[in-house]
């Protein structure tokens, strides 16, 4: 890594930067690069990932918390220089820059935010029709987890609700540094092409967080906050438990929950 001055890793912002020039590329190569010119990269530190961005057909902008990873930037990526944010993203409003325009969004994602970048990137979703990259090996798992996995919850079905999510590659600790505890995974999120679901959106989400805070328990007592009526909660997919429902089920538990009340 050609730098000027050493940025020591930031524990608390998640810091692992990669090392390994063939993974950066390999991820960077995950974008198929269809239904958008512009790409948001989360998280560049000292832009392993952004350089091989750099030299695909996109506009390529980056957002970054760190001011030394920042200013790292600045000094080693002058044609960058303009389209680099230097916010939170979870605090950022995107349009500030982008104008509800498509993007595309990729990153090595800082782990320690894992959920709320996906739940971010779920909430603008008429916006992004891809998201790829980086988490920790058991939250790309989660995502891409199909019903009656041990890991399939909330995060699997709320995002494959709009997206088809595909779990691409491993990757071992050993190419970072500072080296993370755990495997990394890599996976792309593609949107589907009628992504409107076919039901109140707001009310699958709660049906589908409200289900899996008790994910043991069949949907007729995890679903007691929603006073059902009695010949609704008799149908016998409340006597399932959450992990047993397909996403096309969690929908129709949405469209039966909305009919009935
Ligand atoms: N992409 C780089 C760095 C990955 S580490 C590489 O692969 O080497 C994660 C990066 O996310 C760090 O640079 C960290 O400063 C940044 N980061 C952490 N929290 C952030 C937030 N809320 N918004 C934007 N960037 C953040």
């Amino acid at each position: 890594m050609a730098n000027n001055y050493q940025v020591k890793a930031k524990k608390h912002l998640g810091q692992h930067f990669l090392k390994d020039e063939n993974v950066a590329r390999k991820i960077a190569d995950t974008l198929t690069l269809t239904g958008y010119n512009k790409v948001l990269e989360i998280g560049p530190g000292m832009g392993v990932l952004t350089k091989y961005l750099l030299e695909k057909d996109l506009k390529t902008y980056v957002i970054e918390i760190d001011s030394e990873s920042v200013e790292y930037l600045k000094a080693n990526y002058l044609n960058l220089a303009p389209r680099i944010i230097e916010k939170d993203f979870l605090k950022y409003d995107l349009n500030q820059v982008f104008n509800n325009e498509p993007l595309a969004i990729i990153g090595n994602f800082p782990y320690n935010i894992s959920s709320q970048i996906v739940f971010k990137m779920l909430d603008m979703r008429e916006q992004i029709p891809e998201f790829s990259g980086m988490f920790q090996k058991e939250v790309a798992q989660r995502i891409c987890s199909k019903e009656g996995s041990k890991v399939y919850g909330i995060l699997s079905v709320l995002t494959q609700a709009f997206y088809n999510a595909e779990y691409l590659f491993t990757v071992s600790p050993s190419v970072f540094n500072p080296p993370p505890k755990v495997d990394s995974g890599v996976l792309r999120l593609t949107r589907k092409e009628n992504y409107a679901l076919p039901c109140s959106e707001a009310l699958f989400f709660r049906v589908v967080k409200q289900a899996f805070q008790q994910r043991r328990k069949t949907l007729r007592n995890s679903l007691k906050t929603f006073n059902l009526p009695d010949n609704l909660k008799a149908n016998s997919i409340f006597g399932k438990r959450p992990e047993q429902l397909s996403v096309p089920e969690f929908i129709e538990l949405t469209q039966l929950i909305e009919n009935g009340l």
